[in-house]
């Protein structure tokens, strides 16, 4: 084999070996099915479809045309919606898409700021810049993280954005859509729910409903905890067909040409387990979600939210700076084989010395973990913040726990290796 085959092939096996040791916990990954993961290899990775079913600029799409139907209809019946949109390539290109559809330069969006958890795509280095759209931010309630009702009822009547955008990366409660219902009719806004982190959790039922709660559009990525391949969708209930037209177009020709459609009919055989298996799934989420936050509480571990429960997602934020900060911690974590982002807290003052770690459990309750695994994982988390204990210690323990739970669950093939199967033959 060519030396650089060589080296790219051996660092993949390297890291699929020790992504088999660890205890993934980035909140914003997930493992995908076996079965769609084979799709990810099809022909249809190799092939170009523009447009819509049926309508295309390029011929051969006989079979990839059938696939894009089914996989609409799978998300509108997975999402109870009139319209979805599953050409995206990642949740960014679906805000994108947004952003061209709605909003024009000088436009003014509100938004939750960054250094409450929103995602760089609705900042101004980012693609509302892009836009040259205006953002202003809503006051935040740091106590329980979320938005502040009132005060964000007060600044829509007041500023009257063209879209009312909502949905954060660090995403721990719902938002109260509904409570803001009149000051939406007041402002006369569009209402944009990025729902990247938790579409699994809606669409399993369990976290809330946004389309059915004011939201005029929702866009997500669908590898979170919607445990597909890495792609987006946009999704609308709305009956307004210049509305749905205007999305559309914004989709292509506005941000894209083709739209890798092998992720797509990867990401319809998600959806059709989502159907089946996401409401057990995004139940056993939230639940180790809880566990787990309570019992690295316990383990003196300042969590956030703790007077409101800590979480209502997939989500537990801990703040860490009493233990050296979360740019150390996170990397003492990952010699130890836990896999943890650094995140910036509202109260941070320095960008570059973040207090928290952010830690999701879709992939973990993916794995087949529940509640007392959770406390198993706390106990490991704490021996390396709470005890600075040598990581490498710690992550022998780390590979004896992950080493019961290496099958991915919640889909149509039991049993099937997580990190293993990954090569042809
Ligand atoms: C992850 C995320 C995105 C972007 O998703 P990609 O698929 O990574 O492009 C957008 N919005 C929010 C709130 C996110 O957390």
């Amino acid at each position: 084999m060519d030396d650089d085959v060589r080296f790219i092939y051996d660092q993949v096996e390297r890291h699929h070996a020790w992504f088999a040791t660890c205890l993934p916990l980035i909140a914003s990954e997930n493992v995908i099915s076996p079965l769609a993961r084979e799709l990810l290899l099809s022909d249809f990775g190799d092939r170009y479809a523009e447009g819509l079913p049926r309508e295309r600029y390029y011929q051969g799409n006989l079979f990839t045309d059938e696939v894009e139907i089914r996989v609409t209809e799978l998300a509108r019946k997975l999402f109870r919606v009139r319209h979805a949109d599953p050409r995206l390539i990642s949740g960014t290109v679906a805000n994108m898409a947004v952003y061209f559809a709605l909003l024009e330069p000088g436009d003014i969006m509100t938004s939750v700021a960054l250094s409450h958890g929103a995602h760089i795509s609705s900042a101004r280095f980012g693609a509302a810049g892009m836009r040259g759209v205006n953002t202003v931010n809503y006051p935040f309630d740091v106590d329980r993280m979320g938005i502040d009702v009132d005060g964000t009822a007060k600044l829509l009547k007041l500023v009257k954005p063209k879209v009312a955008a909502f949905g954060q990366s660090l995403f721990l409660f719902p938002v109260p859509l509904r409570e803001l219902g009149d000051a939406f009719q007041e402002a006369g806004c569009t209402v944009w729910y990025d729902g990247a982190h938790v579409l699994g959790l809606i669409a399993g039922g369990k976290f809330q409903d946004p389309l059915h709660e004011g939201a005029d559009v929702m866009t997500g990525s669908t590898h979170k905890t919607l445990p597909g391949p890495q792609h987006g969708i946009l999704l609308s209930d709305s009956g307004d067909e210049k509305f749905i037209k205007r999305l559309q177009r914004a989709v292509f020709p506005g941000v894209l040409s083709n739209h890798h459609l092998h992720a797509m009919a990867a990401l319809g055989v998600t959806l059709a387990e989502h159907l089946e298996f996401g409401r057990a799934y995004a139940d056993q989420i939230i639940r180790n979600a809880k566990a787990l936050a309570q019992a690295l509480h316990e383990r003196g571990i300042q969590v956030l939210a703790e007077r409101h429960g800590f979480t209502e997602s997939h989500t537990v934020a801990m703040d860490v700076a009493a233990f050296g900060g979360g740019a150390k911690l996170a990397l003492d974590l990952e010699r130890a084989n836990i896999i943890t982002n650094k995140t910036l807290l509202p109260w941070d003052t320095s960008p570059v010395k973040p207090s928290g770690i952010r830690v999701g459990t879709q992939e973990l309750t993916r794995l087949g973990m529940r509640e007392p695994q959770m406390r198993e994982v706390a106990d490991l988390v704490a021996r390396v913040v709470v005890k600075g204990e040598a990581p490498d210690r710690v992550a022998k323990d780390v590979a004896a726990l992950r080493k019961e739970f290496n099958t991915v669950h919640f889909c149509f093939t039991p049993g099937a290796e997580a990190h293993r199967r990954w090569r042809l033959a």
